[in-house]
């Protein structure tokens, strides 16, 4: 059956991270464009607003969030745990009606982190660990990377041949 892969939309040029930005990123942009890819935004999906204050998880790790042991705190102390596990149980939702086996999602970020997040001090810290959305992918089985991680031998298994080699001339 087919393959198909998700990524966060921030990546693909979608403006739309706290601060209104994107982080294009060109194999994403790529995928995307190239209709090998699923864009999914799990804050938007929840019902956060562009722009909209940043948050970190604080106290604990993904799995305590979804444990009731750690939460996901706005930079003014506002709890938003529950939007951010919605957010993420949509993209589960939309990974297993998809057939997703794997993911691109953004480092650093609450939802999406992968590899790494803030720390939950709000003071520009990172720790190892991932974000609700990342975590919950993970736990599916799903193959989950970073932006950073993102080369033609990841993507190989995820695209048809012809795909993956067309993506090394444009992109590597
Ligand atoms: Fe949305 Fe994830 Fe990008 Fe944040 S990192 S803007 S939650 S897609």
């Amino acid at each position: 059956s087919m393959k198909v892969i998700l990524v966060s939309s921030c990546l693909a040029g979608f403006k739309v991270r706290y601060n209104g930005t994107s982080v294009e990123n060109a194999a994403v942009r790529w995928l995307v464009t190239h209709g090998q890819a699923i864009t999914v935004c799990p804050e938007i999906m929840a019902g956060f607003t562009i722009p909209r204050l940043s948050a970190e998880i604080v106290g604990g790790s993904a799995a305590d969030v979804l444990n009731g042991k750690a939460y996901v705190r706005e930079c003014n102390g506002n709890d938003v745990t529950a939007k951010y596990i919605a957010g993420a149980q949509m993209v589960l939702e939309i990974a297993r009606k998809n057939n997703v086996q794997a993911a691109f999602l953004k480092e650093n970020s609450p939802s999406c982190g992968v590899n790494t997040i803030y720390n939950g001090q709000f003071d520009g810290h990172l720790l190892r660990g991932s974000g609700i959305t990342a975590y919950v992918l993970k736990a599916e089985g799903i193959k989950v990377y970073s932006d950073l991680e993102l080369n033609y031998a990841k993507i190989k298994p995820f695209v048809p041949v012809s795909v993956s080699e067309q993506f090394i001339n444009a992109v590597g």
